[in-house]
């Protein structure tokens, strides 16, 4: 019987050997020296999805250079279908890697971790009230621009994929203006899917400190009160403790005042919606960006991310419900009472916190290459309490309207709202309201483009009116889920306000010019006519120089003036009404 009992143990021990060399990733069987192309990660999702009955594998997409867009759901009770997912009790979490490609360890970490979930059952049980989709590579073009030089500050590994994706734009940066094929079909996925929590998987640049791991997770006054409770006090402190009973302490995303001395602090704040761990939020979804550190080489960064991963499972799968009811309660809190006043824009604070910093003692030597100072970091461990300008106060400000019209030929920017998960309504008869519209001046581009974009800036100037529109004019109502996007895409003053990433350059541009000789002969009739006219026209030339030396502009004073100036120029198209529109109306598809 012991013989028998040996031998068993034998055979299991030798099977779970077996097991695990059949199920090394290629950055465990390469030692972490590389990571696996394109091709062979998805021949390892296959091979999942093939191993275990719980794993299903598909894509959500394609690249611009036509490659699919590959995604893991991993559910005990097949719920592969979004409708299905989100109507049970689990939790569903999604994990997004490689969005900037050369910041792979996400990929690997992931696919280790799904093994050890399914394969060889180590972690089945997280499975018991979590649903996950895992992305491996988001960016897969970038990912497959790859070289040995692709990040000049990483350690490891050998090769690695590029920052963007094939056009060069930062999908990192696309989540408003959503422009790359990539966004729209990852737009599409997630609001198909809605996924309680999210994760961002990326390696930093900057100092150097003691920290494999940082991460960040926005949770002041730009995240719905429910979601901001759930992650201030059911989530971080229990994951934050984990992690350091594991041997993986975790610091909020480190930047440096002056990398020179620590001592001086660090910055926080929050970030545009731009980015996908500040974009998530507008969704009243918790996303947690997890950035190794990029001088740890690259088996301490896949399995700092494994742990992060491992423990943000284990937290939400012992209380799913907890999460799930804050999003709800989130939800209903948005549909239903949206904060108002309604921040916008965000500055941070001149109160910082104190926070623990595990650093490097720093030396400053003279450089006679830059000449200036050169920073080296020793290996003597530095452990300072810091500041950390980390809180942050609303600088602008809306009431919330009843809901945003938009004339029937700005379809391009309905198109944008519906990637978002926005509803959009059409008229299907004429109506006449009160509107609230923006007049801009003084409107300037940015000379370089960022993100293949000239983005405006413009001061703004509110006037009410009461307008006539047709039957076709599309309405979007503020009693949504996607309200605080809505807001954020069509709020002139938000920071990433379609506006100001140059959707609706056209209507900063002057179409009619006057001749000089017919704008003299309707001055003299204007000042002829109008005593007042002439008064300002008078002052303006004994009080401002700069008018009275210029020509053209004292002729545009009186084009300015007149029924012959275009009323459109300068008028935000988008207008706010605060009356309840009755009309009938039908869903835009
Ligand atoms: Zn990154």
């Amino acid at each position: 019987m012991r013989y028998i009992m040996v031998l068993f143990i034998l055979s299991n021990v030798l099977f779970s050997q077996d097991i695990s060399n059949e199920w090394l990733t290629k950055a465990e069987r390469t030692n972490f020296k590389e990571t696996s192309r394109y091709e062979e990660t998805i021949d390892y999702c296959l091979r999942l999805s093939k191993g275990s009955p719980f794993v299903h594998f598909t894509t959500f997409g394609k690249s611009g250079e036509d490659r699919d867009l590959p995604l893991l759901i991993v559910s005990k009770d097949k719920f592969f279908d979004p409708k299905k997912a989100r109507l049970s009790s689990k939790a569903i979490i999604m994990i997004q890697n490689g969005i900037h490609a050369g910041e792979i360890e996400g990929k690997d970490a992931s696919l280790m971790l799904l093994r050890d979930i399914v394969i060889t059952k180590k972690y089945i049980h997280l499975l018991d009230s979590v649903i996950l989709l895992v992305i491996p590579i988001y960016n897969v073009d970038g990912h497959e621009r790859f070289g040995k030089y692709n990040r000049i500050n990483q350690n490891g590994p050998e090769e690695m994929g590029w920052r963007t994706n094939a056009t060069n734009l930062n999908l990192n940066r696309d989540y408003m203006k959503a422009e790359a094929p990539e966004t729209k079909a990852f737009l599409k996925l997630f609001t198909a899917w809605l996924p309680d929590f999210f994760i961002d998987v990326h390696t930093t640049n900057g100092a150097d400190y003691q920290y494999a791991l940082t991460y960040s997770i926005e949770s002041q006054e730009n995240v719905a009160l429910p979601v901001r409770k759930w992650i201030n006090e059911k989530f971080l402190p229990d994951v934050l403790e984990n992690l350091n009973r594991k041997g993986y302490p975790a610091a909020p995303y480190i930047w440096l005042k002056d990398n020179k001395d620590p001592a001086k602090g660090m910055y926080g704040g929050t970030a545009p919606p731009r980015l996908s761990n500040t974009y998530v939020p507008l969704h009243n979804r918790p996303a947690l960006l997890i950035e190794t550190h990029m001088l740890k080489d690259y088996r301490t960064r896949v399995n700092a991310v494994y742990e992060f991963l491992l423990t943000v499972i284990e937290n939400i799968n012992s209380n799913p419900s907890s999460l799930k009811h804050s999003v709800k309660l989130a939800d209903n809190f948005t549909i239903n009472s949206l904060e108002n006043p309604f921040p916008i824009r965000f500055e941070t604070t001149n109160e910082p916190d104190t926070i623990l910093f595990l650093g490097y003692k720093t030396v400053v030597e003279k450089s006679d290459i830059s000449g200036t100072e050169w920073v080296k970091w020793t290996d003597e461990p530095l452990n300072l309490n810091i500041p950390w300008f980390n809180k942050i106060k609303p600088t602008i400000s809306i009431t919330p309207p009843v809901a945003y019209i938009i004339p029937r030929q700005w379809k391009s920017v309905v198109e944008i709202l519906k990637y978002h998960g926005v509803v959009v309504e059409k008229l299907k008869q004429p109506i006449e309201v009160q509107i609230e519209y923006f007049k801009f001046t003084n409107p300037k581009w940015q000379e370089k483009p960022y993100e293949g974009r000239h983005p405006v800036s413009f001061s703004t100037e509110k006037y009410n009116a009461t307008n006539k529109y047709p039957s076709g004019t599309y309405i979007v109502r503020l009693n949504q889920r996607t309200n605080r996007v809505i807001i954020n895409l069509l709020e002139p003053e938000a920071p990433d306000a379609l506006i100001s990433w140059g959707y609706f350059d056209t209507i900063f541009e002057q179409k009619e010019y006057a001749e000089d000789y017919v704008l003299e002969k309707l001055a003299r009739d204007m000042l002829a006519n109008d005593e007042n006219l002439r008064k300002e026209f008078y002052d303006k030339l004994l009080t401002d120089s700069s008018f009275a030396s210029n020509p053209r502009v004292r002729l545009n004073f009186f084009y300015q003036r007149s029924p012959y100036w275009d009323n459109q120029l300068n008028i935000y198209p988008i207008v706010r009404t605060m009356d309840t529109i009755t009309t009938q109306t039908e869903i835009v598809k």
